[in-house]
């Protein structure tokens, strides 16, 4: 298993607006290293699989229209504690609930349109990289 690692996205609302490089100063402003790094775009059965634990949820079909709706930044952060400090450096999912300062609160302007992603386990930020990179794409 992966440890001091997480594994981000800049939704494609971040892409279209032009957050790209606000959101990665912050990112690197915050300590994390950035150790892999795409502009990709999820087929709809990467977008399902990818959020299959919501399959069942009433805002599956509008978070996987959103999701490929255009290109996304796909990441893998590294710096102690990964997980858990970047949960709080990016902020609650809806940005009305985030708190000063974080990433959402700064960039999000829905519960959909939420800026980024970021995983909520090291289980997860595991799996999540090697569904979007191979060995070869992740340095460090
Ligand atoms: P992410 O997994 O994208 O980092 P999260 O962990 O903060 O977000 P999850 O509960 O995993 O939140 O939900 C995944 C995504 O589904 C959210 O980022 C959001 O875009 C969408 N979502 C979650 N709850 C709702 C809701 N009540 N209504 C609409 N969309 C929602
Ligand atoms: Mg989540």
């Amino acid at each position: 298993m992966i440890t001091n690692r997480t594994f981000t996205m800049l939704k494609p609302d971040s892409v279209s607006k032009g957050n790209i490089g606000a959101i990665l100063e912050k990112i690197n402003a915050s300590g994390f290293k950035i150790v892999a790094m795409k502009l990709t775009q999820l087929s709809r059965e990467d977008a399902e699989k990818f959020y299959a634990v919501h399959k069942e949820l009433p805002f599956f079909d509008k978070l996987v229209t959103f999701m490929t709706s255009g290109p996304i930044v796909a990441a893998i952060l590294e710096k102690e504690n990964a997980v858990e400090d970047f949960r709080l450096l990016i902020g609650a999912t809806n940005p009305d609930d985030a708190v000063e300062g974080t990433i959402r609160k700064s960039f999000a302007t829905s519960v959909t349109e939420n800026a980024v992603h970021g995983s909520d386990s090291d289980e997860n930020a595991a799996l999540e990289s090697e569904f979007h990179f191979s060995k070869n794409e992740i340095f460090g």
